[in-house]
């Protein structure tokens, strides 16, 4: 019998257990969740491809699973918009697909998976790991508990504090790029409203960003509506506040309609990795493995991570029972499937076209090279990506109300009496925070868990930890690494699985 233990009960983890007990049911599987429930920090759109949906998913009793109707591609311009829907190549087409919810995905999964005997166990952050000359032995949870273990699949999603651990342990360097999605969930406040637009999705490219590659999501659900919008953490311009974003487009004359006579009910944020693939895909280490989004496993012009994350839970499963002793002893491979590697690919060939030309250009471009030439002759060729524009000034929105502490009321945060965030060093940080990069930890987090307070004449820096939604943004966006955020105990943190709303 071996031990398994998966840190992540995210879409790719709960794979990896179902598919590693069915195997061989003498296998002990033990999954171990940072939430207090599963679900609890998760954040999706959500569209399934449908291919994975109908080969693995569709077994389950999901509550959600709006098979797309219709979609639309908008460009916005401050006061109206352009249809770009004609232009959308055939594969970044979602007509078809499923809309899910990733909580009611997860829940679902984590009912089999303990229905054939995993252990699940939320609350249980896990921190670090255990090692025996080069080789993972097991895991040190937030709490000091170590636990022993003969294998460990590291699913945690984007910028996992583990996974940098084991990367930079093993000297591996894998490219990420970092988007923060922010997401509301809304419902109407009439009832016999909501089958007006079922199954329609709308996303947006343009205003009120001057990049190409930000864009927000509109998606209609049999009882709520998911309005979001992702920012790419890349951003020159420190004034930027991606929550201002978000809010602005919300106010946009044409999105407005589309919420018209909903109430938000609930407000989260999270972020996307995205791998830039000039590196080997290296995931498989001695005595572990990193799988899913952790690895940045998100085709970067759909943004779409879930199938991926699916895929790569049942692959790690297929692969440790073919190859067990190698995995548990001495491997360092390439783990990930080729057509995952071909998809992250092209995706990202066409997102730097995106960002240099426009989403019309990149569009056409990528259907022209899809059937002029066949599959081993396509033109490949990598823009550096124009991260992006200098421009410093503060946007126009700069005087737009911040209610970022009216929506964290939505975020089911409980920290109890636990901080879990540090300034690591205060003359540095000071020096990149406040001079060099004008306070810009004022703006980028979603829950202004920072703020620098003018007292006489200094500016003092001030953290409110206990509005943290577990985002991640500071990791990448603090300059210096100044700050040090890590895995809560006892389940703490947001809960986006919380109900606010009145008809549910
Ligand atoms: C706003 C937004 C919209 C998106 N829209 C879509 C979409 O429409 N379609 C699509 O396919 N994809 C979409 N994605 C991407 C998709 O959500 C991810 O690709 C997918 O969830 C990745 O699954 P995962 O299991 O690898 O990681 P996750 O879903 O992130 O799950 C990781 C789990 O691990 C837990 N965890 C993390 N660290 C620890 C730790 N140290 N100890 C214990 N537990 C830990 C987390 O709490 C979480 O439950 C979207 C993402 C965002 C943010
Ligand atoms: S403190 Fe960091 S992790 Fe928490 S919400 Fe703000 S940016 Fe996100």
């Amino acid at each position: 019998m071996k031990e398994i233990i998966i840190v992540g009960a995210g879409p790719a983890g709960l794979t990896a257990a179902i598919e590693l007990k069915r195997f061989d049911f003498r296998n002990r599987i033990i999954v171990l969740e940072k939430s207090s429930e599963v679900g609890g920090h998760l954040v999706s759109g959500a569209i399934l491809q449908k291919d994975e949906y109908y080969n693995y998913i569709a077994k389950y009793p999901l509550n959600y699973n709006t098979v797309i109707t219709k979609e639309y591609l908008w460009k916005l311009t401050e006061n109206s918009y352009y249809n770009l829907t004609m232009f959308l190549p055939d594969e970044y087409r979602n007509k078809g697909n499923i809309l899910i919810d990733i909580v009611d995905l997860c829940k679902k999964l984590s009912e089999e998976a303990a229905k054939i005997g995993v252990e699940i166990h939320t609350s249980c952050g896990v921190t670090g790991f255990l090692k025996y000359k080069d080789s993972i032995v097991g895991l040190i949870l937030a709490d000091g508990t170590k636990i022993k273990s003969d294998f460990v699949i590291v699913a945690e999603g984007a910028c996992g504090t583990l996974t940098e651990k084991l990367l930079k342990h093993y000297n591996v360097k894998i490219n990420k790029t970092y988007a923060l999605g922010i997401r509301e969930e809304r419902r109407y406040k009439n009832n016999e409203l909501r089958n007006n637009n079922v199954g329609s999705i709308y996303h947006t490219v343009g205003w009120p960003s001057n990049d190409n590659s930000n864009g927000g999501f509109v998606y209609f659900y049999k009882d709520k509506v998911v309005i979001g919008y992702v920012t790419y953490l890349n951003y020159s311009n420190e004034y930027l506040s991606p929550y201002n974003e978000f809010e602005k487009i919300k106010s946009h004359p044409i999105i407005s309609k589309l919420i018209k006579d909903t109430e938000r009910t609930k407000y989260s944020a999270k972020l996307i990795a995205i791998n830039n693939m000039d590196g080997p895909m290296i995931a498989c280490f001695h005595g572990c493995t990193i799988i899913g989004c952790a690895l940045g496993l998100l085709d970067s012009m759909k943004l779409k991570g879930l199938h991926n994350a699916i895929i790569s839970g049942r692959m790690v499963a297929e692969k440790y029972m073919s190859t067990t002793t190698k995995m548990v002893t001495n491997i360092i491979d390439n783990f990930v499937d080729a057509d995952i590697i071909d998809e992250l690919k092209a995706a990202r060939q066409t997102s730097s076209i995106f960002q240099r030309y426009g989403s019309v250009f990149a569009m056409i471009w990528r259907s022209i090279n899809k059937m002029v030439f066949p599959l081993l002759l396509r033109i490949n060729f990598n823009f550096k990506n124009k991260w992006f524009n200098h421009n410093k000034k503060p946007p126009r929105d700069w005087n737009i109300k911040d209610n970022r502490n009216d929506s964290l009321m939505l975020s089911g945060i409980n920290y109890g009496r636990n901080s879990h965030i540090n300034v690591n060093d205060e003359i540095r940080h000071k020096i990149y925070d406040l001079k060099l990069n004008n306070k810009m930890s004022n703006r980028f987090c979603p829950a202004g868990v920072y703020k620098w307070e003018k007292q006489f004449k200094h500016y003092v820096f001030r953290m409110h930890p206990f509005n943290c939604l577990q985002c991640k943004t500071c990791l990448v966006k603090t300059p210096e690494s100044t700050i040090d955020w890590s895995v809560c105990k006892n389940g703490y943190g947001p809960n986006f699985t919380t109900k606010n709303h009145k008809n549910n």
